[in-house]
């Protein structure tokens, strides 16, 4: 597949003309301060204690990065648990990413303090700030190890080192609508470029029994983007909710993550996500349903990663290839 190829977005049809899925990649299911009262990482605390056990590979981080690519997906952004990577690490991993798409990745880390920003920003497109509750007195109590006043000084170094911006906000932690007036100050205070918003999915061993529903979600993002007309808005839908793709675009997202996508690739939630995006009268960029015929090895070679490197991506690229042609 070259550059070129069909799968290219072109930012200024966003939220108009085009969409597509995002998928976030995961390195590691560590974190060294487990406590947002909603998040899947507080619920296995006490299963996870080093760093060591719960971290992916290069070459299994590689090959879905490859996956990504091949079905043109964006990379919603890297993301792990607070502590989990050591910066010259992280470096590997992204550079290897850099070389496979071609593009600087989205950092959703945890604070990131300037030093070790400076030294992975030429990989960087942006960091991400977890504001994930926009109802400050209840996020004190559910997320009491991510300050904003981290967030606000970690965007302040993405500032000098001319990074972009982005939050996250699940909703359904015990904000009301009320509370849109903190969110849209917080996007005008920091400049951000991009919100991902999820809906609220309880976990097991977690305080949360009930989600948002639809209506609510959807509230929240149109009023987003009424508000910000320019602002890249991503929207996460789980495999049950795949049904509201249609309205999740018309209320104004740009793109869709979240979907489990390696798991549901031609099942019927991503049938669901292609038809959402036709229904709401986008072209859907990429693919969820038909894996493309890609040399996966010559993409590699190209791409400039020596034999021994690439042979051990593809063994793991093989693995997942096999699981979405299943
Ligand atoms: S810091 Fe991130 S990974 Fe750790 S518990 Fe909170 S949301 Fe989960």
């Amino acid at each position: 597949m070259d550059k070129d190829n069909e799968y290219s977005i072109n930012p200024s049809e966003s939220h108009t003309k085009t969409t597509w899925f995002e998928r976030a990649i995961f390195i590691s299911w560590y974190c060294a301060k487990p406590t947002c009262k909603f998040c899947y990482m507080y619920s296995i605390k006490d299963q996870i204690k080093t760093p060591m056990m719960a971290r992916r590979r290069l070459e299994s981080i590689l090959a879905e990065a490859l996956i990504t690519k091949i079905c043109g997906w964006e990379i919603g952004f890297v993301s792990a648990g607070i502590g989990s990577w050591k910066t010259t690490e992280l470096k590997e991993v992204l550079e290897g990413i850099k070389k496979i798409t071609g593009k600087k990745t989205w950092l959703n880390l945890g604070f990131m303090p300037e030093s070790q920003l400076t030294e992975l920003a030429p990989w960087i497109e942006g960091v991400t700030g977890t504001v994930e509750c926009p109802r400050l007195d209840i996020r004190e109590d559910i997320v009491p190890d991510k300050p904003i006043d981290k967030i606000d000084e970690m965007f302040g170094y993405a500032d000098k080192l001319k990074l972009k911006k982005s939050i996250t906000i699940i909703i359904g932690l015990g904000e009301t609508i009320d509370d849109f007036k903190v969110l849209s100050g917080m996007i005008e205070k920091w400049k951000i470029h991009r919100i991902n918003f999820y809906r609220l999915v309880p976990h097991e061993s977690t305080v949360y029994t009930e989600g948002p529903s639809t209506e609510y979600y959807l509230k929240w993002i149109n009023m987003t983007r009424l508000s910000f007309p320019d602002l890249q808005i991503i929207a996460g839908s789980w495999p049950d909710k795949t049904s509201e793709i249609e309205h999740l675009l018309t209320a104004g997202a740009d793109a869709i993550t979240k979907l489990p996508a390696i798991k549901y690739f031609g099942k019927k939630p991503a049938v669901e996500i292609e038809e959402g995006a036709k229904k709401a009268g986008r072209k859907f960029i990429g693919t969820l349903t038909k894996y493309p015929k890609v040399d996966a090895k010559r993409l590699l070679y190209d791409a400039g990663f020596d034999e021994n490197i690439a042979a051990r991506i593809l063994e793991k690229y093989e693995r997942y290839r096999r699981k979405l042609e299943r």
